[in-house]
């Protein structure tokens, strides 16, 4: 594995890209990975849009400057520029890997049929929501997805295990082997989001009435908040992104993660919901399936090709980090990562 890094003038900015065998860019070579992450680096660092989270009051803490980039390739080049060191909490992008997890064991039908793969067109953690698509769950296909609070929490209620740390083992473990690393909480961010999260409580017991909980909502939640804290920085998510793009493959650790056929699955649910009511016009400029966190931190696939990560904090209205999305998408465009645009 090769790390190419470029830190520039001390400042606390990070982004890391990881690459495929081949490197599956065809004919660009790794100047010109580093030279896109660089360039995307330099013409955000300065940028002052946005404003962390605070509603989880740890968040607001956290350094707003902190930029890290990095890209990984299917052959395990990562490529990055600025803070790829320094952890933040990988809030909502753990929903991706718990998601993944519960299609790994039950297959593609289980969260399908348990929560839907349908976008709500609301905010992460709308209750309206599930009012809307209010579905006793075996009267008909529930509209809701992983990638949104209820569905999150419900996919977190579907690991299997006799107790909760059997079930925490499995979701820990899915996001170590995706990493490449064995990664912590971070108790700081545990506990003030687990002092102030009655608004997910409420939509833990509103999914247990429905039918999609079938038991222990309270379990589900904590389990959902303690995942919502792991620590994780700007090369950890790009390797996590990387395995996606490699087909459930870590590049890096060559462990066999998830099976490859069940990964298209995943992304697509990413594609739909991933950057919350904001996907759509996400998908419309970059065509990559991608997932955000409210601490900062966005993933974003290019199958075959490379995952990317960005981690910077101030989030936009919708709850997506500024600076991630430009990064992202100037670097994938000056890649071809676009999935869509055909290749001559
Ligand atoms: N833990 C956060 C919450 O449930 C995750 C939200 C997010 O990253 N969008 O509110």
């Amino acid at each position: 594995m090769t790390i190419i890094t470029r830190s520039v003038l001390g400042v606390a900015l990070g982004v890391a890209v990881v690459s495929l065998s081949g490197n599956g860019l065809g004919a660009q070579s790794a100047a010109d990975v580093q030279k896109a992450v660089d360039a995307a680096y330099a013409k955000y660092r300065g940028l002052q849009e946005g404003k962390n989270a605070d509603y989880i009051p740890a968040l607001a803490k956290v350094d707003p400057n902190l930029f890290g980039i990095a890209v990984v390739t299917p052959d395990g080049k990562v490529y990055s520029a600025g803070d790829i060191k320094t952890e933040v909490s990988i809030q909502s992008i753990s929903k991706v890997f718990t998601m993944a997890q519960v299609i790994q064991e039950q297959g593609l039908e289980s969260v399908e049929q348990r929560i839907g793969v349908d976008a709500t067109g609301a905010r992460f953690n709308s209750i309206i929501a599930i009012e809307g698509v209010r579905t006793v769950v075996g009267t008909g296909a529930p509209e809701m997805n992983p990638l949104v609070n209820p569905g999150a929490i419900s996919a977190t209620s579907m690991v299997t295990g006799k107790t909760a740390d059997e079930v925490w083992k499995k979701i820990i473990g899915f996001h170590n082997d995706a990493a490449g690393r064995p990664l912590n909480v971070l108790q700081d961010i545990y506990k003030s989001e687990s002092d102030t999260n009655q608004r997910n409580q409420a939509i833990g017991a509103l999914m247990l009435a429905y039918g999609y909980i079938k038991d222990n909502w309270q379990q589900a939640v904590d389990l959902y908040t303690r995942q919502c804290s792991i620590g994780v920085n700007a090369k950890d998510l790009a390797m996590m992104a990387a395995t996606l793009a490699a087909g459930g493959k870590n590049p890096v650790t060559g462990k066999q993660v998830m099976d490859a056929a069940k990964v298209p699955g995943v992304l697509a649910v990413m594609a739909t919901a991933g950057l919350y009511d904001d996907s759509g016009k996400w998908l419309y400029h970059t065509g990559l399936p991608a997932k955000s966190g409210v601490g900062g931190g966005i993933i974003a696939v290019s199958p075959g090709k490379f995952g990317i990560a960005v981690v910077s904090p101030p989030l936009d209205d919708a709850g997506n980090s500024v600076r991630a999305q430009k990064a992202i998408a100037d670097i994938s465009n000056a890649l071809g990562g676009n999935p869509y645009v055909a290749k001559p």
